[in-house]
C-alpha cells in the first residue's frame, strides 16, 4: 500500500503532469547554475546559464579566463551582479583546486558532500540535490518550497526550524521512496513546483489544490473560517 508521501506525489503528477528533467545535471554545471544570477526565476536563470555556456563556457578554465564584462553580461540577469561574478570565479578556483569533481561526486558520500559544500551558495540541501541530479548518490533532496508544502500537509511536524523541517522531510522521503533516482528526482521536482505555484509562501491557493482534502493547514483554515479554533 502506498505511503502518504507516495500518494501526494501521485496526485501532484496527475495535477501538474510528469515532472521536467533537471535543466543541468553535471556537478560543476549545477554549481554554476546556482551562481549565475541572484534572486531570479527559473526562466531568467536558464537564460543566464545559456549565455554562460554559449559565450564563455562552463569549464573552470573558461570562467577564470573570461573578462569581467562578459561575466557581468551573465550575472546581470540578477541583482548583485558584481558579487556574483566573484562567486563564479571563486567556484572556478575551487573546482581547479579539487580536481575531477565528477569523480569526487561518484566517490564516498561524506567526502562528496564535503567537497560540494566548499562552493559558493552550496549548503547541505544543495549538495544533496547536486548528487541526486548527477545520479551519483540516490539521496533524498528537498528545497524550501517542497519543505513548506510537506509541513503544511502535516507530513512533517510544524513549528521546527528550517533545518529540522528539512531533516524530517528528507527522512520521510528516504523512508517511503528508498534509493531510487527517478522517484527521488521526480519528488523533488513536483514538490518544488507545488510550493512555487499553489502552496506559495504567502497566500497559498488552497481552493484549487489537489491535496486540499488531506492538508492540515487547509483544514485549519476551514475550521477558522467556520468560527472554530484552528
Ligand atoms: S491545500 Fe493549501 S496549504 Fe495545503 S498543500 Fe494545498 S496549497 Fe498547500
Amino acid at each position: 500500500m502506498p505511503g502518504q508521501l507516495e500518494r501526494v506525489v501521485d496526485d501532484l503528477r496527475k495535477f501538474y503532469g510528469p515532472s521536467s528533467e533537471p535543466t543541468v545535471t553535471k556537478p560543476f554545471e549545477q554549481v554554476l547554475w546556482e551562481n549565475v544570477a541572484y534572486l531570479v526565476h527559473d526562466e531568467r536563470r536558464a537564460r543566464a546559464f545559456a549565455l554562460l555556456r554559449e559565450q564563455i563556457g562552463t569549464s573552470p578554465e573558461a570562467i577564470l579566463g573570461a573578462s569581467q564584462a562578459k561575466l557581468l553580461g551573465v550575472t546581470g540577469h540578477g541583482i548583485l551582479a558584481e558579487t556574483f561574478t566573484a562567486k563564479l570565479r571563486a567556484a572556478a578556483a575551487t573546482a581547479m583546486e579539487l580536481g575531477d569533481l565528477e569523480a569526487i561526486a561518484r566517490g564516498p558520500l561524506p567526502q562528496a558532500r564535503r567537497a560540494l559544500r566548499r562552493f559558493p551558495g552550496i549548503a547541505e540541501p544543495g549538495a544533496d540535490r547536486i548528487l541526486l541530479f548527477s545520479r551519483t548518490h540516490a539521496v533524498p533532496a528537498l528545497e524550501s518550497n517542497g519543505s513548506r508544502a510537506l509541513q503544511r500537509l502535516g507530513l512533517v511536524a510544524a513549528g521546527g526550524s528550517y533545518a529540522q523541517v528539512h531533516r524530517a522531510g528528507t527522512k520521510l522521503i528516504a523512508a517511503e521512496l528508498g534509493p531510487d533516482f527517478d522517484r527521488l528526482i521526480e519528488t523533488y521536482q513536483l514538490l518544488r513546483r507545488h510550493g512555487q505555484e499553489l502552496c506559495r509562501r504567502s497566500q497559498p491557493l488552497c481552493e484549487g489544490c489537489p491535496l486540499g482534502d488531506r492538508c492540515a493547514h487547509y483544514a485549519g483554515l476551514m475550521r477558522w473560517s467556520s468560527g472554530l479554533k484552528p
